[in-house]
């Protein structure tokens, strides 16, 4: 993928700041060719504080991009939330990026590689809370350190931190069981992974209370 499409997908997933967007737009006349006429003008002649219509614009931008893509990785952010089922991403997601290490010790953890376009990524599995796939876009150097030294980026290097990332970009789902399993060995995993964590810091990632929390831990 060339450099325009690349610096044009980040705008679009939201990784690029919007003031070096336009600083890129416009020092790149030779734009209007790649996107044609209207959509570059419409680019060129945007106000770039109007957040609502900065919406409008991102997803017009997407679509028109959309008809190049052989994979989705250029689409996703950085650090990236990918829902299981729901509207059928993960199915196009996974179609292309696939795992090449995992760990039994961390068995949510993997390093996956797109075999159309070759990005590494690593992926936290989260079907306990959230039923997410978390993913972060790794450099050629991060990927490296994996595959030669074991070496892993510590973003989601313990199930709490894993947690953490969900609870920052996605939200944790509603359980009719109160002490449904997900639940009862979540908590107690956390406790397990770190005995002084808290019921309200183990509450907060999983969105329960904190009563709600000791009932957890203290189920057998
Ligand atoms: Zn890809």
């Amino acid at each position: 993928m060339d450099d325009i499409s690349i610096t044009l997908w980040r705008f679009v997933r939201g990784d690029l700041p919007v003031a070096d967007f336009e600083a890129w737009l416009y020092g790149h006349q030779d734009l209007e060719q790649e996107l044609g006429e209207g959509l570059y003008m419409e680019l060129i002649s945007f106000n770039y504080q109007d957040q609502g219509e900065l919406f409008v614009l991102r997803r017009k931008l997407g679509a028109f991009l959309r008809s190049a893509l052989k994979c989705e990785c250029v689409t996703l952010a950085d650090m990236a939330t990918v829902p299981m089922g729901c509207d059928g991403l993960d199915k196009r997601v996974f179609a292309t990026v696939r795992p090449c290490k995992i760990l039994e010790h961390r068995w949510w953890l993997s390093l996956n590689r797109c075999t159309a376009c070759g990005q590494h990524w690593m992926v936290a599995q989260e079907e306990r809370i959230y039923d997410d796939y978390f993913m972060r876009r790794l450099n050629d150097v991060e990927a490296r350190e994996i595959l030669n030294s074991n070496r892993w980026p510590d973003d989601f290097s313990t199930y709490e931190r894993v947690l953490r990332v969900g609870r920052q970009l996605s939200t944790a789902c509603r359980f009719f069981d109160d002490l449904a399993g997900s639940l009862v060995w979540t908590a107690q995993d956390l406790r397990k992974e770190r005995p002084d964590i808290t019921a309200q810091e183990i509450a907060d990632l999983i969105g329960v209370s904190s009563d709600h929390a000791d009932r957890l831990l203290a189920a057998q």
